[in-house]
């Protein structure tokens, strides 16, 4: 990296350990603001959420919590336990309050379901969200089935329910869209998956990124929740971080047969969400708050496939398709993605996800989140320019 000077250079070091240090998972804006403090991190582009959702959150909160004082409330007293919390929820997501399990955050749910529901065997897909095998106990076996690049990681239905077929798991995942590659499976696939998989105990379908994916112009949500109350053996997971843009409050459900839900309850989850989740779900279950997010989201969805669109026209980055919040993107130009990363990072203060450490991605890639559509300007100037620098170095080298 020779355009960078002692200083920048000091600061890649740096990065390289808080990197290394962090296992699955990137390192936190938080971890590297303290370990790394001559380091500007403008732009996140490494978390995925909406901002313009955690702007409307935060407003209503303002005025509903702090402007009426009655966060005074949320902060003193209990919150609802998990039932009540399901029975607020019952209406808006259209199943019986008896099927829904709330967590503090999608993760407690996934960790839940895995531990308490999987005893054989998982097949799981890569690359993805690691805390889905992370979670596999010492006695389950894991089945990985690989999205190819070559098929620009694209889902298969019909070698996917003969890879089913074969191997006759008790929990399958699907990640719709699926992170980290914004891959989507149309709801119709979905339908005749569930529909051909009877046999398997647990199908669990993460939704956490489905408020961003669309089948057409109109952008009605695609979501598979209604299958659950007509198969037994779905498990609809969703975490509430992405899309409302509150990843901090911890805010998530599961929607799955009811004796599955008591099954988790009789093991604790009393009182697992917070008072601020609470807050967050009964906004969630208001039709006026949910015309007002309607349009944050329909809005957020266009400017974010124009930024897509955009990003795929720079030289030496491929973008895979992407019906998620973010895009998986390749370097062609032989620049490391730990270099693209940390340039990024040191020249602009722009932050995009390395994905070297993703199992079932092999070359160099980054995973590369839209922001506001100012920000995602900036992103996508700081990309070009990244990438000229190593086409400038390339030239240096060769003369
Ligand atoms: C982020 C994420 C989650 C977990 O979100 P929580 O913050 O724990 O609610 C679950 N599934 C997928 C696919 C995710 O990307």
């Amino acid at each position: 990296m020779h355009s960078l000077s002692m200083q920048e250079k000091k600061l890649a070091e740096g990065l390289q350990e808080l990197s290394d240090q962090a296992g699955s998972h990137s390192p936190s804006i938080h971890t590297i603001a303290e370990k790394l403090p001559d380091l500007n991190i403008e732009i996140d582009a490494c978390f995925l959420s909406n901002p313009h959702a955690t702007d409307l959150f935060t407003r209503e909160m303002r005025n509903d919590l702090i402007k009426t004082g009655d966060l005074r409330k949320v902060l003193e007293f209990y919150p609802s336990q998990n039932q009540v919390i399901g029975e607020i929820l019952a209406p808006c997501l259209g199943v019986p309050k008896e099927m829904i399990f709330v967590g503090n955050g999608a993760t407690e749910i996934i960790q839940a379901v895995i531990h308490y529901f999987t005893f054989r065997k998982v097949i799981i897909n890569l690359p993805t969200f690691s805390p889905y095998y992370e979670f596999v106990g010492p006695d389950v076996e894991t089945v990985y089935n690989h999205f190819l690049q070559e098929e620009d990681f694209a889902f298969n239905l019909e070698e996917y329910i003969d890879l089913v077929k074969r191997e006759r798991p008790d929990t399958i995942v699907l990640i719709n869209p699926n992170n980290p590659t914004g891959g989507y499976i149309p709801l119709h696939d979905i339908e005749e998956l569930v529909r051909r998989l009877d046999f398997v105990e647990n199908i669990v379908i993460d939704e956490s990124f489905i408020h961003f994916a669309f089948e057409d112009e109109s952008y009605p949500l695609k979501t598979a929740t209604h299958l659950a109350n007509a198969y037994d053996n779905v498990i609809i997971i969703k975490s509430m971080s992405k899309d409302f843009g509150i990843a901090g409050i911890r805010a998530g459900y599961g929607v799955m047969h009811e004796d599955k839900v008591a099954g988790l309850l009789e093991n604790g989850y009393l009182w697992n969400l917070s008072g601020l989740a609470e807050y967050f779900f009964r906004l969630y279950a208001d039709e006026e708050f949910l015309r007002r997010y309607e349009e944050v989201r329909v809005r957020y969805i266009k400017d974010t496939q124009r930024f897509f669109a955009q990003l795929a026209e720079l030289p030496g980055l491929k973008v895979y398709p992407s019906k998620a919040n973010f895009v998986l993107a390749e370097i062609t130009n032989g620049m490391t993605a730990f270099d693209f990363m940390s340039r990024m990072l040191i020249k602009h203060g722009v932050y995009v996800r390395d994905c070297n450490d993703k199992m079932g991605l092999d070359g160099e890639f980054v995973r590369i989140a839209s922001r506001t559509d100012e920000e995602n300007r900036v992103i996508l100037e700081s990309a070009r320019q990244v990438l000229q620098s190593q086409e400038e170095s390339e030239l240096t080298a060769v003369s």
